[in-house]
């Protein structure tokens, strides 16, 4: 089993750095989580602790070693590529055996280190079926196995599924988490999925422009963005964003939204984290669309809206709904249908909001 540290690692492609100056923690049999949009420096990032790349700058300490300067082989590290991309016309017993075989292991230790692997991954009855007599969920198990013979220290993934159909992507996400529950290997998985990313990681890393943005839990970075980006791009819809600026009026300190003549007011904890701010201080209020909520009906706290459109999922509804001049997303009931440019109320949950500094993109809650 092993910890994987990145100490400052920058990596360059001639002029373009693809990764810089990462940090990252990645404790021993943790499953974490490379996610971000495509070109942000995941792949690299994976091909560095592999030592497929060796980094220009920085340390990568495997178990307490340093392992930067070693090459792939050296490292005790499996990556994994498509999971299902077996060898058909060998048996699953062959597939897993082929390693072993290409390293010239005697026939009975090969035999002896394939039954243990079949064993840990429950595979043991299928030893002399093929690949297309497989389920999708045994086939991941029979490549990991492959890979598991080798007895590596950790395990990289590289969007192992992305190209499947989304059911079978369902499928193969159980299968795989309930397998690195079972084998208990650290594992690093990279895909630009949040939906895969939060459903599987212990903990996940987010990436952008070869930066890392945050690293938390699902739980920690769905509630507690780091910055705009990370709000935006973890949740399906993303988190609303309303632009505006502190403003006091009673003594009592709200927000005022940019260009409407609409007040939200801030409860305690909020206003203690905005009286910091600068009068003039352009801020973003973040709120995701479950913690706002919809009515009909007048209330003291609700804010003007009026419908713009409502979308249907089948299990809930996404209205969107203007708010001034600003567009808000409220996730309600699906038997909640209001027509388009009916006047009604929201209200935000204001114990679930976050506030961002507009230029720098930076939370401002503690
Ligand atoms: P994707 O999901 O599209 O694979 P990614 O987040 O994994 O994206 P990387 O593949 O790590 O991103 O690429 C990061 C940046 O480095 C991109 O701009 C890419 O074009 C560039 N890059 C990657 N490999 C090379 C290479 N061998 N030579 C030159 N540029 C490269």
């Amino acid at each position: 089993m092993a910890e994987i540290i990145l100490e400052s690692i920058v990596k360059r492609y001639d002029k373009l750095v693809a990764v810089k100056n990462l940090n990252l923690d990645i404790k021993d049999k943790e499953f974490l989580v490379l996610l971000g949009p495509s070109g942000c420096g995941k792949t690299t990032t994976l091909r560095c602790i592999s030592g497929l790349e060796i980094p220009d700058e920085g340390r990568i300490m495997l178990d307490g070693r340093n392992v930067t300067k070693r090459r792939a082989s050296q490292r005790d590290i499996a990556f994994v590529f498509q999971l299902y991309a077996l060898y058909p016309i060998l048996t699953v017993y062959e597939n897993i055996a082929f390693p072993l075989k290409a390293q010239k292991y005697d026939k009975k230790r090969i035999k002896e280190e394939v039954a243990k692997v079949a064993e840990i991954l429950q595979i043991t009855h299928i030893l002399n079926r093929k690949p297309k007599e497989l389920s999708g969920g045994d086939m991941q198990r029979v490549a990991l196995g492959r890979a598991m013979v080798r007895r590596p220290k950790a395990f990289l993934l590289d969007e192992p599924i992305g190209t499947l159909d989304a059911k079978f992507r369902e499928e193969m996400r159980v299968e795989l988490k309930r397998l690195h529950i079972d084998i208990g290997a650290t594992t690093v998985y990279v895909t630009h999925d949040q939906v895969e990313a939060m459903s599987m990681g212990d903990r996940i890393a987010i990436m952008n422009q070869g930066v890392l943005q945050q690293v938390g839990t699902p739980y920690e970075v769905y509630s507690k963005p780091n910055n705009l980006f990370v709000a935006n791009f973890i949740g399906s819809p993303g988190m609303n964003f309303i632009n505006c600026v502190p403003k006091k009026k009673g003594g009592k300190l709200s927000l005022a939204l940019e260009k409407d003549d609409i007040l939200i007011p801030l409860n305690k904890a909020l206003a203690s984290i905005v009286e910091n701010e600068h009068d003039s201080k352009k801020l973003v209020l973040g709120i995701r669309p479950e913690d706002v909520s919809f009515s009909t009906k007048k209330s003291d706290e609700g804010l003007d809206v009026t419908v713009y459109v409502s979308e249907e999922t089948g299990s809930y509804n996404i209205i969107d709904v203007n708010l001034g001049s600003q567009k808000v997303k409220v996730r309600t009931l699906p038997t909640v249908k209001p027509a388009i440019g009916d006047p009604a109320y929201i209200e935000l949950d204001m114990n679930r909001v976050s506030i961002f500094d507009k230029e720098s993109g930076g939370s401002i809650m503690k």
